[in-house]
């Protein structure tokens, strides 16, 4: 069964939307915190922005009225301790001063105030300043008898800040100067309180120049952000920008800062939106990957539980024609154990034996048969050998013996071990009753083939004397009344000796027909080319004359056989070839040899004589069989292939003819190989 790969696509598909949607979420939390931080930063920047202005203005503007109430007096007092009273007055109502310093008319800050905090100030020539801008401010307040404002400078109290000049004109005569020093950094700090860098950033120029920062480093004022406030403070025709940031956006880059590294909720969110998506997809993931492994688990439990039962029916419907086989079976078969215990019975062992199949089993095989310990044996020998084959038995029927031919073998289990032997018995007592009565139905035929062929010989013999006696007289004749006797006498005469002895060739050719078999030798091996040379030395004088071409094959084999009746054999297939050869055959021929046919040895002999009808074919081999075309060939008795046949077969071997009327005939035979 094959395995399912577990199902990734739709765990992918859920993280995958999950981690959209809180991208998407983080994202718009992540806009809707810029906002309320944009709009947060923009707020506080224009507070900042108002309050500076405003507090700025009004610190100037205190200074003016300082100034006006100073010249408004009536009489006039520049003294030091009026002095000293507006300036402890202004400083406690109107914090965020540096100082408030009183300068001379040639330039030198004369009184300081507070004196502990602005000493170094004191008697610096203003005209000698070192900032080039204050000296021209400074100038211009002089000679225009106007206030100004300094530009943003190094204090030489420390901190950057701003002076203004408030020329004292009395009478038309210059007094002096009030002059307001500024802290930027006390100012800011003063007017915006410290918890506003708990959240901003803050920087303010002046100009080009950074007058103030706090939060801010160099390379990230330069940046720009989107989150950034910016606003303009003007006050007594000075112009300052300041610029406000929320403090979150620190980080060392843009990526770090859009990615919310600064925020930790943002980012947590980022985080936890993750993780959740990860870990819900992991959990449907592992849910159904369970839940495949669990098909999987089932598909296989019910596959296997389909397999068994199918197995299980397989089995049934196996052991069902085993035993429809074993009970088809006519013949009884019984399965027994290594000691001969009947195990399991057919139909066929429960009628051979007239008892039940519970009566049977569990009991010794060898005991339903006449020879019980031979039974015995033959049960033991199955387990030596593995098998018996055709071990005759009498079986003890109900009241009737039946002669059984018993064929065992063992069988085993699944671990080869051998469990059983499994028997089947064929009835064979007809088989039996047949072969006895074919083997006395044989010796009765042979006992009168014998007889006959002691008749045939005796006849022959008998009739072999009168035969005698007729030539004897015939002879006698001739020599007593050879001058009286006739032309026409004579050829009767002539008529009676012939057929006197054609009929004494015939009973001789009989009496040699009836030896054959009767009249054995010792079989031996000899050469059959041997023989077959000899033999055409005596035929010679015919081959001669009719110019017959002889072809002997080379290497024949050597015979083994009885050796005078195989010579007779090719004398006779020899003589008919050179006999039957054709008077007018122009060229005649005859081959011997031998042909290998699956492995047997086929003896021949081809002439390309007179040649044979096939309707013919078995019949010259019959005794006496001549046919018409032999006649005008020469003499014969036609007994010579009958001869051939006998001795072929009593040999153990078969002799046929193949021929073609006019294109000659071929002689085939077969002899038993030697045996040893
Ligand atoms: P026969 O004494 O007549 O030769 P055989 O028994 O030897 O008697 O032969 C029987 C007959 O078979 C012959 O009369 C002849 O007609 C035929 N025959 C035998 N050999 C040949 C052959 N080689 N060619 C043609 N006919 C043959």
């Amino acid at each position: 069964m094959k395995n399912r790969p577990a199902n990734i696509i739709l765990p992918l598909i859920i993280f995958l939307c999950l981690s959209g949607l809180t991208v998407v979420l983080w994202q718009d939390y992540t806009e809707h915190d810029e906002e309320i931080m944009r709009r947060h930063t923009e707020t506080t920047a224009e507070q900042i922005h108002m309050r500076l202005e405003d507090f700025i203005e009004e610190r100037l503007s205190s200074l003016e009225v300082l100034a006006d109430r100073w010249v408004e007096r009536r009489p006039p007092d520049f003294s030091y301790t009026r002095y000293r009273q507006f300036a402890e007055t202004y400083f406690k109502h109107y914090p965020g001063f540096q100082a408030i310093n009183w300068v001379d008319t040639d330039g030198f800050i004369r009184w300081v105030y507070p004196e502990k905090q602005n000493y170094a100030a004191k008697d610096k020539n203003m005209h000698n300043h070192p900032e080039t801008a204050v000296r021209e401010s400074f100038a211009r307040a002089e000679k225009d008898r106007t206030y100004v404002i300094t530009p943003c400078i190094t204090l030489c109290q420390g901190g950057i800040g701003f002076a203004s000049y408030w020329p004292l004109v009395y009478d038309g005569k210059m007094q002096g100067y009030i002059n307001g020093v500024f802290n930027i950094s006390s100012v800011v700090k003063l007017r915006t309180g410290e918890n506003i860098f708990d959240e901003f950033r803050l920087a303010l120029y002046e100009g080009d120049r950074l007058i103030y920062q706090h939060g801010f480093d160099k390379e990230l004022m330069a940046s720009n952000r989107s989150v950034r406030a910016t606003r303009e403070i003007h006050f007594r025709g000075k112009t300052w920008r300041l610029e406000l940031e929320p403090l979150r956006i620190t980080a060392k880059n843009e990526l770090a800062a859009y990615l919310g590294l600064e925020n930790p909720t943002r980012l947590m969110f980022l985080f936890f939106g993750l993780m959740l998506s990860t870990g819900l997809s992991f959990l449907l993931y592992s849910f159904m990957h369970r839940m495949q492994m669990y098909q999987v688990a089932r598909d296989q439990a019910l596959y296997e539980v389909n397999e068994r039962k199918r197995a299980e029916q397989e089995i049934q419907n196996l052991q069902l024609y085993n035993r429809r086989l074993i009970e088809t079976n006519l013949d009884p078969l019984v399965t027994f154990d290594q000691k001969g215990i009947i195990l399991d019975v057919n139909e066929g062992t429960i009628k051979a034996t007239g008892r039940t199949r519970e009566e049977l089993i569990g009991t010794l095989f060898a005991d339903y048969f006449t020879d019980p310990e031979k039974a015995h044996k033959g049960a033991m020998l199955v387990f030596e050998s593995g098998e018996v084959r055709d071990y005759e038995l009498v079986m003890k029927g109900d009241g009737s013996e039946t002669i059984v031919s018993y064929n065992a073998s063992v069988y085993k289990d699944q671990t080869g071990q051998v469990v059983g032997a499994f028997a089947a018995a064929r009835n064979i007592t007809d088989q039996r009753r047949l072969e006895q009565e074919r083997q006395v139905f044989i010796k009765e035929l042979s006992d009168k083939n014998e007889e006959l062929e002691t008749f045939v010989y005796s006849v022959s013999h008998d009739l072999k004397t009168p035969l005698v006696t007729i030539e004897g007289f015939i002879g006698a004749m001739r020599e007593d009344f050879g001058n009286q006797i006739s032309e026409d006498q004579e050829k009767y005469i002539k008529y009676m000796s012939d057929a006197a002895l054609k009929m004494e060739a015939l009973i001789n050719d009989l009496l040699e027909f009836s030896r054959i078999g009767r009249m054995t030798e010792k079989k031996r091996k000899f050469s059959f080319a041997g023989i077959v040379k000899e033999l055409l030395k005596t035929l010679q004088p015919q081959i001669q004359a009719r110019g017959i071409e002889v072809d002997i094959q080379e290497d024949l084999p050597d015979i083994y056989a009885e050796k005078k009746r195989f010579i007779q054999v090719m004398e006779n297939l020899l003589t008919n070839a050179v006999k039957y050869i054709g008077k007018e055959n122009p060229c005649p021929r005859i081959d011997i040899g031998v042909q290998d046919r699956n492995g047997q040895n086929v003896f021949f002999v081809r002439d390309n004589g007179i040649g044979i009808e096939e309707i013919y074919f078995e019949k010259i081999f019959q005794v006496f069989q001549r046919l018409p075309s032999a006649k005008k060939a020469g003499e014969g008795t036609g007994i010579g292939l009958a001869i051939v046949k006998r001795i072929i077969e009593h040999h153990g071997g078969s002799v046929w003819v193949t021929s073609k009327p006019g294109e000659g005939s071929t002689f085939f035979f077969t002899i038993k190989h030697q045996q040893f």
